[in-house]
């Protein structure tokens, strides 16, 4: 690569926002466990490469999301062999050249792919360009948590890397070899990595009262998904209680919604806080004792990385139904799609200190913050031929193998 450092591709397309994000976190470790030898790319390869109609896949799962049965469809589509196969070839007729190109430009020393879509043609181009015999490595990380579509796992990668203990198994039943299989967690981004700030000094610093018992309710990225009528009954049923209590609810890009519950009126022991979209979700899930969401894969595992118990309160068909599993059968959260029921299990946590305690120990023993590190230092091994020092790396000394990136 340029320079004498490798360069790494990372693949992957906007369908949610959780692609990019893991994308970012990945560059992120890779900057700091290797810093100056590893270039990285990260590419929307649909978007930016591929002919019409591929390039428009994001837009298309947009809509489907907002259309659950559609996209339930859809996934269901892509889960028969057959049906597969056919979406394949033609992909691959359409997009073989195109991808071909973006490849040669790159010049990928490595290739990763945070995206069920972006293995399969990749994975032929590059035996192509190498002769029949692929001879660029190439690495999966999955993004999602408790379950995932069949496509994420390609048996001809070099390393396959799953977040749990469920997508371990998946990927074995997918016919993936056991040694390419790597279980770490699931990236996430610096924020949630280090040390965590004591809880009273956060609720300080984020206006919150300190030693009040608090609900944090989050409406995913975009704040889609219900977040009205959740927030509504969730202060009000905590109004009906003796206790003094708080609720935070992040709207995220909603704004209507946050204009609404701004001007809604609570219990006097009741404290509601509403943000917009939040950039140090880090700090605020470090400050609360429970945590609301739809069943999104990067906030569910940062909120088990901060010991938060989890009320799940939609899921999206397809790969966000394993996350519901994943949860209750970790003994660290609850799945309801009511808002009356989602609040009473609120309130009764908030009044129960050994279950909370008993469930926010279950979900940091479950969770991985060092997921990023690991697999950037697996990584990394391919590259250089010896692992990064995990240690060194978080104390911001240079981890480079001697000669990496100096030649
Ligand atoms: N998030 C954030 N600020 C907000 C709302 C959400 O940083 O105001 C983050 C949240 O912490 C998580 C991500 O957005 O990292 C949502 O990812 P998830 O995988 O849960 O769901 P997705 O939106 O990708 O389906």
């Amino acid at each position: 690569g340029s320079g004498g450092s490798k360069r790494v591709l990372i693949l992957m397309s906007d369908t949610g926002g959780g692609h990019r994000a893991s994308a970012q976190a990945l560059k992120a470790a890779f900057d700091e466990l290797y810093p100056g030898a590893i270039d990285v790319d990260i590419v929307d390869l649909w978007t930016t490469h591929a002919p019409w109609p591929f390039n428009k896949f994001v837009e298309a799962y947009q809509y489907m999301a907002k259309r659950p049965p559609i996209w339930k469809a859809f996934w269901e589509y892509g889960r028969f062999p057959l049906t597969r196969r056919i979406t394949n070839e033609v992909t691959n007729i359409q997009c073989h050249g195109h991808f071909r190109s973006a490849l040669e430009e790159y010049e990928p020393d490595l290739v990763v792919s945070v995206h069920p879509l972006c293995q399969e043609v990749p994975i032929r181009v590059m035996k192509k360009m190498g002769g029949g015999a692929r001879e660029i490595p190439f690495v999966t990380v999955v993004t999602d948590l408790g379950g995932a579509h069949p496509t994420w796992f390609h048996r001809d990668v070099d390393a396959c890397f799953v977040p749990s203990d469920r997508l371990a198994v998946l990927a074995r039943n997918c016919g993936l070899s056991p040694d390419k299989i790597r279980l770490h967690g699931l990236p996430i981004r610096p924020g949630f990595w280090g040390e965590q700030s004591a809880k009273a000094d956060l609720q300080e610093k984020l206006g919150l009262k300190p030693g009040v018992k608090t609900c944090l309710v989050v409406g995913g990225g975009d704040g889609v998904g219900g977040l009205q009528g959740i927030a509504d009954s969730v202060g009000h049923k905590l109004g009906e209680e003796k206790a003094e209590t708080q609720v935070v609810v992040v709207c995220g890009t909603n704004n209507e919604v946050k204009t609404s519950l701004e001007k809604g009126s609570w219990a006097s022991n009741v404290h509601m806080h509403v943000k917009g979209f939040v950039s140090n979700m880090d700090e605020w899930m470090g400050a609360v004792d429970c945590i609301v969401t739809k069943a999104g894969p990067g906030t569910i595992a940062e909120a088990m990385i901060r010991g938060l118990p989890i009320m799940l309160s939609a899921f999206l068909p397809g790969q966000e139904a394993g996350n519901v599993p994943f949860v209750t059968e970790g003994g660290f959260g609850s799945f309801s799609k009511d808002p009356a029921k989602i609040a009473d299990t609120v309130s009764r946590w908030l009044r129960d200190d050994a279950l909370l305690a008993e469930m926010s120990s279950k979900a940091r023993e479950a969770s991985r913050p060092q997921a990023t590190y690991k697999i950037c230092s697996d990584i990394g091994e391919m590259l250089f031929g010896s692992k990064a020092d995990l240690d060194a790396g978080r104390r911001g000394v240079s981890t480079v193998p001697a000669g990496a990136g100096l030649s």
